[in-house]
């Protein structure tokens, strides 16, 4: 809700683009300014965010079969102060990524297209069942990894079960049988120091939300030296870039390779409608903006309109990922400080799939379009 000065504006979003937006001249509604203030105050005795939790039924009754399941949503809210009044953002999240199997359903199939192929899957859940190491997940802001992080830890309690506690800043989702902290900076307790309180109750499996510095990423690095398997998140482009930002932070190159077992990029698409998308060429500038010009002239799809996507041509999102992982081979190179670009060719001749190519793979199968893979994949 954005107050300016003479409308207020207030927009609907969904899957990272505006469904609609309705305006309203400020003078019909002279309480606006006094209730968002009065919001405002409220987020701040709660420091900041609100967070308040509901529930909703979803039943769908077809061929005999009925069908409910419970979703569980936490509404975010923030305000921003501006010239005009305050600038009001709420987002809400579906909680409700149940257990074990619907978990592992996010990352293996919705409707015949699976965010991570067969090898990916195989690669990630090896990796996360292994009793120690560092497990990373990349990708910028709004990209997904914390819902990939989330998925892979109900997949990982599913499985095997264990102690298994988090440090976040703040608490995304809620989950039911995990022991989560959150990070409290105004009282400035910060991930280090939760973390070694952490230490001390032994726990199996470790999530981090984010390494933010080097005490952090040491911290990490000790605890999976010491027989726990920790997941994180870090702000690099690529996979094979969290060994670059790692040592950039001051971690020593021989630490990432004992410790690095896997590191996954991820950015998320929008998923075309397959009810009405249109099939086209790929021009050869296209092709050539992607960097592959051999596959000029491809069948690519565009969105169309229709009622199963209520116009919008799409529905949903998936994550385009990049699986990166660490053999003994991949550890002694990281440990000789090879460069970014070194480790990308290892993993490109053994036949890895990087960012690009899960993309230009998704778009083929018209999954997505040439636009949207530009936007994710290109221009970063
Ligand atoms: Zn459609």
């Amino acid at each position: 809700m954005k107050p300016l000065l003479h409308n207020l504006s207030a927009s609907v979003r969904g899957d990272a683009s505006t469904v609609s937006t309705v305006q309203a001249l400020r003078r019909i509604w002279p309480q606006w300014g006094l209730r968002m203030d009065g919001l405002e105050a409220a987020l701040k005795r709660k420091k900041g965010a609100g967070a308040k939790g509901c529930n909703w039924a979803a039943s769908a009754e077809g061929d005999g079969l009925k069908m409910q399941r419970v979703h569980s949503a936490q509404v975010h809210a923030q305000t921003l102060k501006t010239f005009h009044g305050s600038l009001t953002t709420s987002d809400s999240v579906d909680v409700s990524l149940g257990s074990g199997p619907e978990a592992g359903a996010y990352l293996v199939a919705e409707e015949g297209a699976p965010p991570m192929n067969d090898r990916d899957l195989g690669i990630f859940r090896q990796t996360i069942t292994r009793p120690h190491g560092l497990v990373l997940l990349t990708g910028p802001t709004g990209s997904g990894k914390s819902t990939t992080l989330y998925a892979a830890l109900e997949d990982l309690l599913h499985s095997r079960g264990g102690n298994v506690i988090t440090v976040e800043d703040p608490i995304e989702y809620e989950m039911p049988e995990v022991s989560q902290v959150e990070i409290d900076s105004a009282d400035k307790v910060s991930f280090a120091k939760a973390l070694r309180s952490i230490l001390r109750h032994d726990p199996d499996v470790i999530m981090i939300g984010e390494i933010r510095d080097l005490e952090t990423a040491e911290i990490a690095v000790k605890a999976s030296l010491t027989g726990h398997l920790v997941f994180s998140t870090l702000h690099t482009n690529t996979a094979a870039g969290v060994v670059t930002r790692l040592a950039d932070m001051g971690l020593k190159p021989f630490l990432i390779a004992a410790t690095l077992r896997l590191a996954v990029a991820q950015r998320l698409v929008r998923r075309l409608c397959n009810q009405c998308r249109v099939p086209r060429a790929l021009s050869e500038a296209e092709a050539a903006m992607l960097g592959r010009p051999q596959i000029a002239g491809r069948s690519v799809y565009e969105a169309g309109q229709c009622v199963y996507c209520a116009g919008r041509g799409y529905l949903g999102r998936i994550a385009l990922i990049e699986c990166f992982d660490c053999d003994e081979s991949v550890a002694k190179m990281i440990g000789e400080g090879a460069s970014e670009e070194m480790l990308v060719s290892n993993a490109r001749e053994r036949n890895r799939a990087l960012l690009m190519d899960d993309a230009i793979g998704k778009m083929l199968a018209g999954v997505t379009t040439y636009q949207e893979v530009l936007e994710a994949v290109v221009v970063w």
